[in-house]
């Protein structure tokens, strides 16, 4: 089969390679793929900036597709289920986190897409217990989104609870972001999403989406809109999604007395942060990593429930041999979220 791989350290060494069909192990599941969502960790991979991949590897690690063959120990799967998996490949299943379903955080945590091989192929083999069913009602695009879904499910709806009456900011208006808010908003808060002007059909996509105030930080004053909807408190809690040491200021300085700033983006590099600001206004600050299997029932049954649309998201489908340019769109943030396909 045809596969999209990480051939060495450095920066470059991706292309397609012909390699031998996978066939599953006794407690794994061969699926076809046929949805795969190209994302930022890719573009590290790409340029050698994560240093957790372990090439020569198969990149993929957010994909849906179709059950083609099970291994001889798998009974709750058949061939031709719909379905989406999990990206832990491996935790050690006895450390503390283990223990409690925290697998994110097992210290041997491997993943599909940057240490096993992942779903920019034709096929991709998975441990059965890491598979989740596709609703029905969602395609094989919106399904490539469930694991960006359940990192938001993850911050949201596991790291910190929300109340209906409360508000929330939502910085930075990428696939992050646009997901972000509507998971806040299945809650019944409110969410005021805000961006920079390269983003601006990124925010009114989020307007589409649910977003109940949309602000373009270079062209509005963030603050004053921040605090007039808020009474001049601040928002309850911030859920920074951008990944940038200004969106984090930003958030530190727009939370509430007592508030919650949930850091989910990446900034890649040591920051700059005025952390003092954490005591004198008693914030709580969560971080939020990846996610684990409850973050994907959640998410599946938000997406069932029509609370999430990951669908709008999609800015490109191209079949694997033009992967290179759903790498340069996405690196170039032209759109949202650029999906790959096997040839049928
Ligand atoms: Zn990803
Ligand atoms: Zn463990």
């Amino acid at each position: 089969m045809k596969a999209l791989m990480k051939l060495q350290r450095g920066d470059g060494y991706v292309d397609l390679r012909e390699v031998e069909n996978p066939s599953p192990a006794p407690d794994e599941v061969l699926v076809r793929v046929k949805r795969a969502g190209v994302c930022g960790t890719d573009i590290h991979i790409l340029h050698d900036e994560f240093p957790k991949a372990k090439p020569p590897f198969i990149l993929g690690h957010e994909f849906s597709g179709i059950i083609e063959a099970v291994g001889k120990e798998v009974e709750s799967w058949k061939t031709g289920d719909r379905v989406v998996s999990e990206t832990t490949a491996y935790s050690c299943g006895a450390c503390r986190y283990c223990q409690t379903g925290d697998t994110q955080l097992c210290p041997e945590r491997k993943a599909y897409g940057y240490v096993f091989n992942g779903g920019f192929a034709e096929y991709v083999v998975i441990k059965a217990n890491l598979i989740h069913r596709l609703p029905d009602t969602v395609n094989f695009s919106e399904g490539a989104l469930c694991e960006p879904l359940a990192c938001c499910t993850h911050a949201a709806l596991e790291r910190v609870q929300l109340q209906p009456h409360e508000i929330a900011l939502v910085t930075g208006p990428g696939a992050i972001g646009l997901i972000m808010l509507q998971v806040v908003r299945s809650t019944g808060a409110r969410v005021i999403l805000c961006g920079l002007d390269s983003d601006r059909e990124r925010l009114n996509l989020g307007g589409e989406l649910g977003a109940d105030h949309l602000v373009n930080v270079l062209k509005e004053d963030l603050t004053s809109k921040v605090m007039d909807l808020t009474k001049g408190y601040g928002v309850d809690k911030a859920f920074e999604c951008a990944g940038t040491a200004a969106a984090t200021r930003d958030c530190i300085r727009l939370t509430r007395k007592g508030g919650t700033l949930i850091q989910v983006g990446l900034f890649g590099k040591p920051v700059e942060l005025p952390f003092e600001e954490i005591a004198f206004k008693e914030l709580t600050v969560v971080g939020s990593f990846a996610q684990k299997k409850s973050s994907w029932d959640h998410g599946l049954k938000l997406l069932a429930d029509g609370k999430v649309m990951t669908g709008p998201l999609v800015s490109g489908e191209y079949p694997l041999d033009r992967w290179k340019e759903a790498f340069e769109k996405s690196e170039r943030r032209v759109g949202v979220k650029f999906l790959l396909y096997p040839a049928p």
